[in-house]
């Protein structure tokens, strides 16, 4: 069964050395136990030879703070977490709207709360695991045939490998995805619980670009979030208030209650550092690039990156660096996004309506994915105005 423990590690001296790959104590360690250490530590538990697996994470209760949404384009092992499908999806600005079905690619939500639920389940029952609560790593060391891992207690681990999950600055990256989101309910709401807004343009301009995203929940409760997409120094300001406008306003007018809040802060174009495939120590998921640079999201990445990870543990035991990093092709296609975003943040709605009117949806999901075909990426291209998209592929 996993050692679930908080403060002191079982077993584990306040210094440690190790001899190498067979010296240390574990063959993972992840410093944070958040959204992509969980997908691939569950997954390497499922090995038939399974690594020594030690998770590290400040937090001492992981509850529902966040609400990941995603189109579902494979089956996953949270897919009992999933709680919400939904078939149409739309974006709008303050003259047009586009309203979209996917059928055999929902878009669907899973809370973290119920995620962190499956996968703790998941590592209970596995022997080589520790899991480690209430204790921060302060700092990673590299060395040639091992990791050591600093933690706030004062204790040192060794690891043969480190997968580091803990959040990077996220004043690094150019542009930055800033969200809060408000779970409202009223017994007197009559909502379309069959479809979600993507986008609800309020403005654009630069200091960023503004849009509403509603989820409905049933007809009686939605989550709606406030999201700016802000250049690397401007700080929206949010309050309750405008998000309880724009549910009278757009919505229902009636009496709103706020069940749950989240908020969000995500980096958008945040690059890890260069492949070292001698490095022991390695970046995985935001800390990984895993956050899609044009559009904040990382569920469906971090799923991938931790589908092939395992597949290369179970070949070479040993991790591939290289697995995290996605397609050059889609990283330029992305740099070239925030550019013209950056040139023309007055034309961002019509980006989004084009693509979202003109691409037919299976391929656009697949693109929105990052997993597009040929056939896929040649839609979108044709989809956008083509003069500020050409001038801003030139660097
Ligand atoms: C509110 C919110 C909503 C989002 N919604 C979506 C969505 O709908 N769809 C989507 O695709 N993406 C979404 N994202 C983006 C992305 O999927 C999440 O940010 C996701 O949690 C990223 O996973 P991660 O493992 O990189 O980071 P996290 O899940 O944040 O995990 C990082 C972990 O590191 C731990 N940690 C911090 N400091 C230390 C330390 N010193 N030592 C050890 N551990 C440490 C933290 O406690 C945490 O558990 C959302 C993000 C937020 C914040």
């Amino acid at each position: 069964m996993t050692a679930f423990c908080s403060g002191a590690v079982p077993g584990v001296a306040s210094k440690t050395t190790a001899a190498g790959d067979g010296g240390a104590t574990y063959d993972i360690a992840f410093a944070g136990a958040g959204l992509a250490a969980l997908s691939l530590a569950v997954r390497l538990i499922g090995l038939p030879d399974p690594p020594r697996i030690i998770l590290i994470d400040p937090r001492t209760e992981f509850p529902h703070d966040r609400t990941w949404c995603h189109w579902q384009l494979h089956q996953t092992p949270f897919d009992p977490a999933i709680t919400h499908r939904w078939p149409q999806w739309t974006v709008r600005s303050s003259t047009v709207a586009t309203t979209r079905r996917g059928v055999h690619t929902p878009y669907v939500r899973i809370p973290s709360g119920q995620f962190y639920k499956v996968a703790t389940e998941k590592l209970s029952v596995a022997p080589q695991v520790t899991f480690l609560r209430g204790v921060s790593v302060d700092k990673i060391e590299n060395h040639p045939d091992h990791t050591t891992l600093h933690l706030s207690g004062g204790q040192a681990i060794s690891s043969a490998w480190t997968f580091d999950n803990r959040p990077p600055e996220s004043s690094h990256a150019p542009w930055r995805q800033i969200f809060r989101g408000l779970e409202l309910h009223s017994p007197e709401a009559d909502l379309d619980s069959g479809t979600v807004t993507l986008m609800d343009f309020q403005s654009a301009n630069s200091d960023g670009i503004r849009f509403f995203y509603v989820l409905p929940l049933d007809q009686k409760t939605a989550l709606v979030e406030d999201t700016w997409v802000a250049p690397r120094g401007n700080d929206p300001r949010f309050s309750d208030e405008e998000i309880l406008t724009y549910a009278h306003t757009h919505l229902a007018s009636v009496p709103w209650q706020i069940r749950h809040r989240e908020d969000g802060n995500l980096p958008m174009g945040f690059r890890p550092s260069a492949v070292n495939r001698k490095n022991r120590i390695i970046p995985w998921g935001t800390a990984g690039g895993a956050v899609r640079a044009s559009s904040g999201y990382a569920f469906s990445r971090i799923q991938r990156a931790s589908e092939t990870m395992t597949h290369y543990w179970s070949q070479h035991r040993r991790p591939d660096p290289a697995v995290a990093h996605e397609s050059q092709l889609l990283a330029w296609m992305d740099r070239v996004f925030l550019r013209v975003m950056e040139r023309h943040p007055e034309r961002v709605p019509e980006f989004f309506l084009r693509m979202f009117d003109r691409v037919p949806p299976e391929a656009l999901v697949r693109f929105l994915e990052s997993e597009p075909r040929p056939a896929d990426i040649l839609r979108v291209m044709r989809a956008l105005p083509a003069a500020p998209f050409l001038a801003s592929a030139l660097p």
